[in-house]
């Protein structure tokens, strides 16, 4: 997986990115639920502290909380619970948001995602795969070939994205 880092400025991206097509909200707002939403995956990564990730369903990476089925599930949360208006277009926004989530995780070399679990709990890797494994503390993140992936492949590129599309809203 990569870092909270990584996915954060994923979905700040995606944010800026779609922002002019969702008119309809604010940009802090559409930015904070974003970083969060891109995020949400990794609720499981609290199953595994309290070692209950030994149940498949709670499971980091295998379970639930890393399928479409769950993108889904936050898509209706996230647009039903702050919005009144476009919900199905911001529902759609925040479900692929989501999967961006797992896009990215599937990403990271060596170890897959259960797109379809429960009902297919094969695991999935990206064909394109270049990110290390972030872990689950910052000792594993602090080696030098996680972070230095992460630049190259999520954080330089978003810092980019998310630049242009902060001053495309000013102008
Ligand atoms: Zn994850």
């Amino acid at each position: 997986m990569p870092s909270a880092i990584g996915h954060t400025l994923v979905g700040i991206s995606i944010g800026g990115v779609c922002y002019q097509l969702l008119k309809n909200t604010s940009w802090k707002k559409l930015i904070v639920l974003s970083l969060i939403c891109a995020n949400a995956p990794d609720i499981d990564v609290l199953f595994h502290h309290l070692n209950l990730d030994h149940i498949e369903f709670l499971s980091h990476r295998n379970g639930f909380f890393h399928s479409v089925f769950f993108c889904v599930i936050a898509g209706f949360i996230f647009s039903f619970s702050f919005y009144k208006k476009s919900r199905l277009l911001l529902f759609l926004y925040f479900s692929l948001v989501c999967f961006s989530h797992l896009l990215f995780d599937s990403m990271t070399k060596g170890i897959g995602v259960s797109f379809l679990y429960p009902l297919v709990k094969t695991e999935y890797i990206f064909p394109f795969a270049p990110l290390m494994p972030a872990g689950f503390n910052t000792t594993e993140f602090g080696k030098s070939g996680v972070i230095l992936k992460e630049l190259l492949y999520i954080w330089i590129p978003c810092m980019i994205i998310i630049t242009f599309s902060f001053f495309k809203r000013k102008s």
